[in-house]
């Protein structure tokens, strides 16, 4: 089924990583040494970075006939980085890992070998993370959120760093989409997905490139990418609305009619009053109920406009009618 000596690429995104370059490039080609009957391409994407990582790595693709590089005209953000190259590979299967050594090249070995026993995607799940509480909790609330809110199911507590077999990434690399959210069109795509854990390793020099602002970024990436729940919410958030009102209302006329007194204030005290607060809360809650049935519409329009196909298959047998057109 597989290729028996298949050509792997590792895509890195490198944004400012000039400490890190040549030791994930010697990372790298260290791990699948070992493994004589697999060809190496390496494929960097400098993502617009100001510090010497265009120099390092242009030095390297002249040093080595494996190493591709492709310089983006600007800073486009780690996601548009990834989808340069794989746009760019031309291995039988493509692994994303980072350029700080937090993705450990040697798990990337492991994921060929998953990949080889039959597994379309192979996603790594990070066990530990080396990082800040704030951070890791922030993950941690982001990913069960995304689960929650989202049409497909995404796994839980893995990034980008995976392995992708050629087919299901050329499902992927045909979404026309340009807001590109990589590990959730590589849920979305399907076909055998396989998850491998790993310990997430500390930085190995530099500053992470993600800040909060661009977290929020991603996260949002991933919501509204993939859901139109938010959207939903305000139907139903009007329904709550009517239906509460409709119960504060009959409350109110009853109060109205008996004239009893709430908190020493009787509603005969301050003529129109219930008329009015009826008014008021029905507008209200109907507005949200208009506004839920408009955004049902934007919600749908959204998934048109995206243009998915509404399915990727995996394999057809073909009858032998079907070549006669
Ligand atoms: N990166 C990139 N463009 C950016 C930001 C980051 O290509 O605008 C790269 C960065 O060089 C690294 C990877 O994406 O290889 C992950 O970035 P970082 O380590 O800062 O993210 P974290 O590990 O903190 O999630
Ligand atoms: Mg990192």
């Amino acid at each position: 089924m597989r290729a028996v000596s298949p050509l792997i690429s590792l895509v890195v995104p490198c944004y400012n990583e000039e400490e890190n370059i040549d030791s994930i490039y010697s990372a790298m080609t260290n791990a699948f040494m070992p493994s004589t009957d697999i060809s190496l391409e390496i494929v960097f994407v400098n993502d617009g970075s100001s510090d010497r990582t265009a120099e390092l790595l242009d030095r390297l693709a002249t040093s080595d006939d494996r190493v591709s590089v492709i310089h983006l005209s600007r800073n486009f953000g780690h996601q548009a980085a990834v989808s340069a190259g794989l746009e760019h590979a031309q291995g039988d299967a493509v692994i994303v890992l980072d350029a700080d050594m937090q993705d450990p090249p040697i798990v990337a070995v492991e994921m060929v070998a998953k990949w080889r026993e039959g597994a379309d995607v192979v996603y790594a799940v990070r066990q530990k993370r080396k990082e800040g509480l704030g951070k890791r909790l922030s993950y941690k609330l982001f990913y069960r959120l995304m689960g929650r809110m989202s049409s497909i199911r995404m796994p839980l507590d893995s990034g980008d760093f995976g392995l992708i077999d050629r087919q299901a990434l050329n499902a992927m690399l045909a979404l026309p989409e340009r807001n590109r959210f990589v590990r959730g069109l590589r849920a979305w795509v399907g076909f055998k997905q396989v998850g491998l854990t790993y310990e997430r390793q500390a930085r190995a020099a530099g500053e992470p490139k993600y800040n909060f602002r661009r977290l929020v970024k991603l996260a949002a990436d991933g919501i509204f990418n993939f859901s139109t729940v938010p959207l939903r919410a305000i139907f139903n958030f009007g329904l709550i609305i009517c239906v509460t009102t409709v119960m504060i209302g009959l409350f109110l006329v009853v109060q109205r009619l008996f004239d009893f007194s709430i908190f020493g204030v009787r509603s005969s005290d301050v003529p129109g009053f219930t008329a009015l607060a009826l008014a008021l809360m029905l507008l209200f809650g109907m507005n949200f109920i208009v506004l839920g049935v408009i955004a049902e519409y934007v919600g749908r329009i959204y998934e048109e406009v995206k243009g998915r196909p509404t399915y990727i298959s995996r394999t057809v047998a073909r009858s032998r009618y079907a070549s006669r057109k």
